[in-house]
C-alpha cells in the first residue's frame, strides 16, 4: 500500500493500518516535522520536531516501533508526476494523505493508468470529506472535472484543522482501505463530516462514470502529462518548495563546505542540510529539493535557491 503525504491524514491512517497488520507500507512525504505539526500529526513527537526529521523517516521509525511485522519504506520526496512515473513497486491501494488538489489529480491519473483503487481524503477546519475511487470510475474528475481553486475549498492556512475532523475522515478512509484489502465492497459516494456541528453523511454520486470524463472514459492523463511546476507553496505555512532545475542531486557535504562562514545555523544531519540567510530558513535534501521557510513569494524563493544552491 502507498500512503501519499504523511501529515495529519497520513499519520492517522498509517498508524491504524500498521497496527492492523497491513504487510507492506510505502509512505511518501516531502516535508520535515515541525513543532506546529504535533497537535494533529499523531506519529510524531517533540524529539522529531527538535531534530527536523523528514516526516517519512520519522513515520517509518514510529511505525516500526508499533509493529515490527510491517515492512515500511520511507520516501523523502515530493509525490510529483516524475516520482510516480519512476515508482515501479506494485501496490494494491493508494491512500491520499495530501493537502492539495494538484497531487490528488496526479494520483487520480496514475491509479487509473495502473488499474488500482485509491481513497481520496481531505480536511479543513472542522470539516472533512473522503471517497473511494475504483479503477473503473467514477473517478475524481467525474465528480469534479477540474481541480477546485484552493481559495474555494479553504485551506489549513486560513481555517486551521481541528484534530477530530482528521480522526473522523481517516476512520472512514481506514475502514474502506481494510474493506478493499479484504475484498469487501467499498462504500459508494462521498463521505462528509463536520465534527463541530455533529454532521456525518455519505453523499451519493452517480454509479456510472461521467460520459465525458477525460480520464476514466477517454484515457487521457492530463495531470500526469502536464509540465511540472518547479515551485510549490506548502499548505498552512510561510514555505515554498523548490525543485532542482535539471532534476539533479546535491552533494550535501560539498554544499556544507561551500556555505561555511557565509550563512547562519549551518547544520548537516543524516537526511538533510539546513541553514538560514536573508531571514529565510533553508532545508536542503540530497535530491536537490529545498524547502524555504519564511517566504511566500515563489519568485523570491527561486532567487534565493539560485543564490545559495547553484
Ligand atoms: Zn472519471
Amino acid at each position: 500500500m502507498l500512503i501519499v503525504g504523511c501529515g495529519a491524514l497520513g499519520t492517522h491512517t498509517a498508524d491504524a493500518l500498521a497496527r492492523a497488520g497491513v504487510g507492506t507500507l510505502h509512505v511518501v512525504d516531502r516535508d520535515i516535522v515541525e513543532w506546529s505539526n504535533l497537535q494533529r500529526q499523531v506519529l510524531f513527537d517533540e524529539a522529531d520536531a527538535a531534530a527536523s526529521v523528514p516526516k517519512a523517516i520519522a513515520a517509518r521509525e514510529h511505525l516500526r516501533a508499533a509493529n515490527t511485522d510491517v515492512a515500511v519504506t520511507a520516501h523523502v520526496a515530493d509525490c510529483s508526476a516524475a516520482f510516480l512515473r519512476e515508482f515501479a513497486t506494485p501496490v494494491d491501494l493508494v491512500l491520499d494523505g495530501t493537502d492539495n488538489f494538484p497531487t490528488r489529480y496526479l494520483l487520480n491519473d496514475w491509479c487509473h493508468q495502473r488499474g488500482i483503487p485509491w481513497i481520496y481524503a481531505g480536511a479543513v477546519g472542522t470539516e472533512g470529506a473522503a471517497m473511494v475511487v475504483g479503477p473503473q470510475g467514477p473517478c475524481l474528475r467525474c465528480v469534479w472535472p477540474d481541480p477546485p481553486a484552493q481559495a474555494d475549498v479553504g485551506n489549513c492556512e486560513t481555517a486551521g484543522i481541528l484534530s477530530p475532523a482528521i480522526a473522523a475522515v481517516t476512520a472512514f478512509q481506514t475502514a474502506e482501505a481494510l474493506k478493499l484489502l479484504l475484498g469487501a465492497i467499498p462504500t459508494a459516494g462521498v463521505f462528509t463530516c463536520d465534527v463541530w456541528r455533529g454532521h456525518y453523511a455519505v453523499m451519493p454520486v452517480a454509479a456510472a462514470p461521467a460520459a465525458d470524463c477525460v480520464v476514466c472514459q477517454h484515457g487521457e492523463l492530463p495531470a500526469l502529462t502536464a509540465p511540472p511546476p518547479r515551485t510549490a507553496t506548502l499548505c498552512g505555512r510561510d514555505a515554498v518548495q523548490i525543485d532542482p532545475p535539471e532534476g539533479g542531486g546535491i552533494a550535501l557535504a560539498d554544499l556544507e563546505r561551500a556555505l561555511t562562514g557565509s550563512v547562519e545555523g549551518l547544520e548537516r544531519t543524516t537526511h538533510l542540510l539546513r541553514f538560514a540567510s536573508d531571514g529565510v530558513r533553508f532545508t536542503v535534501f540530497p535530491d536537490g529539493r529545498a524547502l524555504l521557510f519564511g517566504v511566500r513569494d515563489p519568485l523570491r524563493a527561486r532567487a534565493l535557491y539560485d543564490r545559495w544552491l547553484r
